[in-house]
This record gives C-alpha cells, sequence and structure tokens, in this order.
C-alpha cells in the first residue's frame, strides 16, 4: 500500500495544474481501491458549497455543476465533521441527497474522507460502490492517507493557478491573500525577486523566453563543464577505482548527450522555455519514470539522474547570478532567507522580504526588524519559486502577501506605507527627550545592534546605549573566523560610535538557527543543543580570542559591558568568568590598561529563571533575552511556522517568569534589563516598565514608538495594568486587555495600521 501512495503522490506532484493534479487523484484511487467511483469535491470559499472538480465514474458533465452547502448531502456531513464516513447503503443514511446528473443511483455504498490543509478543510474525497458493502478498515486508512497527503498537494496546486490569475475551474481571479506571520511590521509593494535554493532542481520554475539562442549556448555551456568535471573525476579516480566502476563515468557523459537528455532539454528550450525550467521538466520526467520501476537496480537510476541534473543547475544558477538584476523595489522571497541574502541586494531597493521558513523569531526575521524592512515568516502555502517578477504586497503587520493586486488595494498600501514613514519621521522630535512617564520615571531606551547600518539608525533615533551587540552577526558575514585584530577593529568601531554610553556585546551566540558557512553545527534538535555558551566553552581558544579583542578595542573608552548568552547552570557561569578574567590578564600583561568591564549574565533558559539570585550573585548586570525564554518556557521552537500562534511572549507563564527575575535580581541588588523582541513591543513594554525593568533594550525601529508610548501614561496607569494581566490565565485576553486599555487612554495609533485596509 506505501508504495502504491508513494507513486500516487509523485504522480500528482508532478502535475502541471489543480485540474490535471484532481484527474490524476480521482484516477489512480479509484484503481488502487478497485471501486467503480472516485471523486474530490472542493470547498469554495466564495460560495462555501463544496464544488464536485474531478470524478471518475460519475457522469463527467456533472464536474463544475454539482455543489452542495455544508450541511447537504453526505459530502457536506463528511466537511463538517471532518471525519470519515463509511456506509454500507449510503441512500439510506438520513443525510443522502440524490443529484440526478451524477447518476449517482447506482452506487450502494459510500466512502467518504475529508481533505484538511492546516486545520482548514479543503474538500472531500469519496469511493463509491455499486455493491452493498461495508469498506474495511483498511481501505479506510488507506483513503484517509492518501487524502492527508493529497491536502498539500491540492493546496499548492490551487496556490499556484491563483498567482498566475487562474481560478479553480480556470477562470480569471485577481488579488489572492496567503497568509504568514508578521515577521517585520510595515507594508510594501514591489516586484518579486526569487532567491532559490543553490541546485534544487525541485523549486525550479518555469519562464518564458525570447532569446532561445542565448538560451541554447548557456546551456551548451553548462553541459561542456558537466563534461568537463565527469573526465577530470574519472581521471582523479583512476587508481582508486577499477575500469568497469569508472565505466559510470561514461553513462554520465551519454546521459549527456545530445542523443539522450542533453537533447531533450535543448528541445523543450526551443519551445521558449527558460534552460533551467526545461531541465528541470525533463530531469523530473526521467526520474518519475525511474522511481516507478519495480527493479529497485533500476530505481536507483533515479538519483544518477537527479544527481547529473544538480551538476548542471548548478552551473546555470551560477552563470546566471551573475547577471542578476535587482528590480528597483525588490521584494525578496526565499524558502529560507538568510543574512547573507540581505547583503546581496544594491542598497536602497530593499523594500520588503517573503521567507516560507521560519517565524517572528527567526534571527532574520530581527534582523529585518532593525532594518525596517517589512517582512512576512512562516508562508508556507505560498508557491514561492513561482511568484519571480511577480508584483506583490507584503503587509508585515498582518503577516500577509497579496498576489494580483488590484488597482485601489495597491494605492490603499501605497498610502499605508506613506503614512507609516510620516509617522515614524513624527516621532524624529523625540529623539533628544528622555524617556520620562507623566509621573517623571525615567527608563533607559537601548538598542539591540549587530550589523553597522544600526549604529547610524540608532544614533538617529536617540538611544541611550546598546543593551546587546549581538557578536555573531559579523562573523555571519565572513568566510572564516575573523581575527583578533579584525574582531578588535569592529568592536571598536562600536565602542566609539557610542562612547560614552554603555555596549553590551554578547559573546558568540552560535548554534540553533544561526550557522557560520565555516563552522557548520549539523544537529537533531539545535535549540536544546550546542549553543551559545556551550560552544564557546567547549573550544575556549574562540572565547579567549574574542574576550581579548573586545577588551583590547575599550582601551581608553571603558565603555564595555559582557553579556553571556544560553547560561543554564551556575558551572557555566563560573568557567566563562575564569576564562575573562584570564583573558583581561592576558591582555594586561600585554602592557594595556584596560579596566575589567561589568559581566552580566543572559537569563534565557528556564533553569537560568530560577537560579536568578545565585547567578545575579556573581555578576554586575542581569539581561533577559526573552526570545529564547518564550521558546524555552512554551516548548514552542522559535523558528517554526506551525506552532508559531503558540508563541507569545504575553503568555502569562512568560509574565510570571519575568517578575520573578526582576524581584530576584533586585534582591540582590543588581540591574536587570531585557532585550528581546518584546521590549520592542509598545504595549508590552509597558507591562515591563510596570514590573521594574531598569532598562529595555530592542532595535533602533521600535525605540521611537515605545518612547512615544511611555511619554503618555504614567508609572501608576502602567501598575494598574500589570495588576490586572496577572489576574489573567489567557494570553488572548491578555492580549485584548492591553489593547484596550491602550485604546481607552486614545493611544492605539501605533497598533497594526493595516486593520484599516
Ligand atoms: C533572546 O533570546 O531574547 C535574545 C535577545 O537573543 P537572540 O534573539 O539573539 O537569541
Ligand atoms: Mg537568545
Amino acid at each position: 500500500m506505501l508504495g502504491t501512495l508513494r507513486k500516487i503522490v509523485q504522480e500528482v506532484n508532478a502535475a502541471k495544474d489543480l485540474k490535471a493534479a484532481l484527474g490524476i487523484i480521482v484516477l489512480r484511487v479509484r484503481e488502487a481501491m478497485g471501486s467503480q467511483v472516485c471523486s474530490v469535491y472542493l470547498l469554495d470559499p466564495e460560495t462555501e458549497r463544496f464544488v464536485l472538480m474531478a470524478t471518475e465514474g460519475l457522469n463527467k458533465r456533472a464536474i463544475g455543476k454539482v455543489s452542495m452547502a455544508p450541511n447537504e448531502g453526505l459530502v457536506g456531513l463528511v466537511g463538517t465533521r471532518e471525519e470519515p464516513l463509511n456506509l454500507e447503503h449510503a441512500s439510506e443514511h438520513p443525510r443522502y441527497r440524490y443529484f440526478a446528473e451524477t447518476g449517482e443511483e447506482r452506487y450502494a455504498s459510500f466512502l467518504g474522507a475529508p481533505i484538511i490543509h492546516h486545520r482548514r478543510v479543503m474538500g472531500v474525497l469519496v469511493i463509491q460502490q455499486k455493491e452493498r458493502r461495508q469498506f474495511d478498515e483498511g481501505e479506510e486508512a488507506f483513503l484517509v492517507t492518501m487524502s492527508a497527503q493529497l491536502a498539500g498537494v491540492i493546496a499548492h496546486a490551487e496556490a499556484t493557478g491563483s498567482i498566475r490569475g487562474l481560478g479553480r475551474q480556470g477562470k480569471g481571479i485577481q488579488e489572492t491573500r496567503f497568509i504568514g506571520i508578521p515577521g517585520a511590521p510595515g507594508a510594501a509593494v514591489g516586484t518579486a525577486l526569487v532567491v532559490l535554493p543553490p541546485a534544487d532542481l525541485d523549486v525550479v520554475p518555469d519562464k518564458h523566453i525570447d532569446n532561445i539562442e542565448a538560451e541554447l549556448t548557456l546551456f551548451e555551456a553548462a553541459l561542456e563543464a558537466v563534461r568537463a568535471d565527469m573526465r577530470n573525476l574519472s581521471e582523479k579516480l583512476a587508481t582508486q577505482m577499477r575500469k568497469e566502476e569508472r565505466a559510470l563515468f561514461d553513462v554520465y557523459l551519454m546521459m549527456l548527450d545530445d542523443s539522450a537528455l542533453g537533447g531533450e532539454v535543448t528541445k523543450v528550450i526551443r519551445t521558449g522555455q527558460w534552460a533551467q525550467g526545461a531541465l528541470r521538466q525533463v530531469v523530473t520526467e526521467h526520474v518519475r519514470r525511474f522511481e516507478m520501476m519495480d527493479d529497485a537496480y533500476l530505481r536507483e537510476r533515479a538519483s544518477d539522474v537527479k544527481d547529473i541534473g544538480r551538476r548542471l543547475l548548478s552551473y546555470l544558477q551560477e552563470a546566471r547570478q551573475q547577471a542578476l538584476v535587482y528590480p528597483d523595489k525588490t521584494i525578496l522571497v526565499s524558502e529560507e532567507l538568510s543574512p547573507a541574502m540581505l547583503g546581496e541586494v544594491p542598497e536602497g531597493k530593499l523594500v520588503g522580504m517573503v521567507s516560507v521558513l521560519g517565524s517572528s523569531n527567526s534571527h532574520v526575521a530581527i534582523l529585518a526588524r532593525a532594518m525596517g524592512i517589512p517582512t512576512v515568516m512562516g508562508a508556507v502555502d505560498l508557491p514561492y519559486s513561482k511568484v519571480d517578477g511577480i508584483e506583490l504586497i507584503v503587509d508585515g503587520y498582518r503577516g500577509e502577501i497579496i498576489t494580483n493586486p488590484g488597482k485601489v488595494l495597491r494605492e490603499q498600501y501605497e498610502v499605508l506605507a506613506e503614512q507609516e514613514r510620516q509617522l515614524s519621521e513624527g516621532l524624529d522630535v523625540l529623539r533628544e527627550l528622555p524617556c520620562e512617564t507623566t509621573d517623571g520615571h525615567r527608563i533607559p531606551l537601548w538598542v539591540n545592534t549587530g550589523l553597522l547600518a544600526d549604529v547610524v539608525r540608532a544614533q538617529e533615533r536617540g538611544a541611550e546605549g546598546v543593551g546587546l551587540y549581538r557578536t555573531e552577526v559579523p562573523f555571519m558575514i565572513k568566510e572564516r573566523f575573523p581575527s583578533e585584530k579584525e574582531q578588535m577593529a569592529i568592536y571598536r568601531e562600536q565602542l566609539e560610535a557610542f562612547h560614552p554610553l554603555p555596549v553590551t556585546m554578547r559573546s558568540l551566540d552560535i548554534g540553533g538557527d544561526k550557522c557560520l558557512p565555516y563552522f557548520p553545527i549539523k544537529e537533531e534538535n539545535p535549540f536544546l543543543g550546542w549553543r551559545g555558551i556551550r560552544v564557546t566553552l567547549d573550544h575556549p581558544e574562540i572565547f579567549l580570542l574574542q574576550t581579548r579583542a573586545m577588551l583590547k578595542a575599550s582601551a581608553g573608552l571603558n565603555n564595555l559591558r559582557i553579556l553571556l548568552p544560553m547560561i543554564s547552570g551556575i558551572r557555566e557561569l563560573e568557567e566563562a568568568l575564569h576564562l575573562i578574567h584570564r583573558a583581561w590578564c592576558e591582555v594586561r600583561d600585554e602592557g594595556l590598561d584596560v579596566i575589567m568591564p561589568p559581566v552580566g549574565v543572559m537569563i534565557e533558559v528556564p533553569a537560568a529563571v530560577y537560579l536568578t539570585r545565585e547567578l545575579a550573585r556573581m555578576v554586575d548586570f542581569i539581561s533577559v533575552g526573552s526570545n529564547d525564554l518564550t521558546q524555552y518556557l512554551l516548548a514552542v521552537d522559535r523558528n517554526n511556522p506551525r506552532v508559531a500562534d503558540l508563541y507569545d511572549y504575553l503568555h502569562p507563564a512568560v509574565l510570571e517568569a519575568l517578575q520573578r527575575v526582576v524581584k530576584e535580581a533586585h534582591g540582590e541588588g543588581k540591574p536587570v534589563s531585557i532585550c528581546g523582541e518584546m521590549a520592542g513591543d509598545p504595549a508590552a513594554a509597558m507591562l515591563l516598565l510596570a514590573m521594574g525593568f531598569d532598562s529595555l533594550s530592542m532595535n533602533a525601529t521600535n525605540l521611537p514608538k515605545v518612547k512615544w508610548l511611555l511619554r503618555q501614561i504614567s508609572m501608576d496607569t502602567a501598575q494598574q495594568l500589570l495588576a490586572r494581566v496577572m489576574l489573567l490565565d489567557s494570553p488572548q485576553v491578555i492580549h485584548s486587555t492591553v489593547q484596550l486599555t491602550l485604546r481607552n487612554l486614545g493611544l492605539n495609533k501605533l497598533i497594526n495600521p493595516s486593520a484599516a485596509v
């Protein structure tokens, strides 16, 4: 059964559009189940009716015509109950409805399974049989498995059609919304530029080209390059492999021939398809044919074809990358955005970003917020490889992407983007003013930095210091570990830029979703693995070198603070403090007169919450990393879009933990700051102020908004709100209570401006 299932899914995956996909589903499922009828009904979101979209066995003329409301018929029942229905005699069921157009009176038994994608009922898959019989457990399980597998494929095919402006039945539609997760606030209208992962044939889109000759030349060059690679490889291995074994390379060379794969790709290019698309079509077809074979040896040959395909593709991509043109209003779209991708866009051209993977707490989203680039993360249903060159709206407030926007909507979003610009300009007047409540309570607002651009922005916004300098960012954009001298220069720049204000430099925090290309960490469970201080304590040479560079950079400035990430126990802190002391002695031995900087601990692991008192006793300050603390307290991967709606820093458990940390740190007489994204959310900042945090550190983009809000309220108002919130047990109710308070105070202008669109 598993083999049949795999084959059907593969075939459906290769279908060119939704109609073809549904056609294959009904044909193959009917065959596999040995039934007389198989049909797919899809729920039309506009009419809210289940429409017959494909059938084998019923009258095909009924396709697109027969439909039923959720409260009608057996199909409606399966759809609303979201459960399979297995009936020996369908017409005896009270919900049975007869449709003359389908000729269905001849079928006695009925088995229906709902098609559900991300909790949304998309339709119903049905099989029917003439004879009265109960489908057995195995058949029911097969249909349920089949529909679970097909839900994603149908959603993808449907979405691809809508991007091309095609509705379910091929009619023109506009403005399709794809839901993701808000990554960075703001609205942008621009042209999508898709950054494809290197050498991944599966995601190569179709593209029409006019200059066929140029395309053929490009492909010919790629063929030649792969041929040369094969010959070189074969020669290199001549001493290690027997001649017969090296025959594999001859097979590869033959596959590249005009009479084989090479020729087939050329033919497709001549129809006006770009080389990458032609290559994908030909390779996918060959791979599919091999994979369907029953002979295990032949099935394995699919991997050779894939390998050849990948090699050709990477040469094509390399050639194309050199000629890449970024549109004036680029919306960067990728399966997984990375900080390096942002760096490649020429200055001034990047207006928005979309990532299929990741969520609002992924590091790339944090960077996007720091740079003020509207971003949507976790857009899992967007067939991203198909949107290249298409106009898109990115709504970073709501976490939505809109394809094919009509004139009216586009204009509304352009107005919104302009209003946002004016609002932030309006807040510029706050730059020199202190962050002080109406009853005179001062709370310094610091910035989080990483990129050099952050420094300028932070200064423009009137930051009073750096609460978190993510030192891994400069490490991430290099091709090897930066030397002590290189690091020193980078750190000196930061320290000088803010002097005499304090700059809190965090020791290298890699692992989790932050990888260094030259120091890969491959783990099953990276967020629970080798991360942050765990890596640097295992590599004291990296830690010592970095600390020395920080200390040397601070000579004569004395505004450095060192912060340690991911501490989960006393022993780690002892070891880290010991290494810092050693580095300090070494630097002084070299004759540099640097003072010992204040050292702090991040509270971002639940264990550290309960150890705050002991940790605080050993250091000079405490800083809460609420991004990780939320992820670990709620057991929600901060990077996983599937569970993104469970990730909430206003969860009562997180608020309890934060209050506890403040109380314990203050109990030891140590200041406590917070540098997670929560600090930059004006509404949450109000609660943090009330809890007694001594400073808040956030991205420069949000700093004026937080300052604006905190200057409008009194400490008393904030504390009353906190007291009310701490009695609540539901994150949703906490959110609405906070929003309502702001609204009642007339202070809600910063909250989700796109609600008006
Ligand atoms: C945090 O976890 O809250 C934090 C500030 O660190 P990062 O987001 O870099 O993991
Ligand atoms: Mg962290």
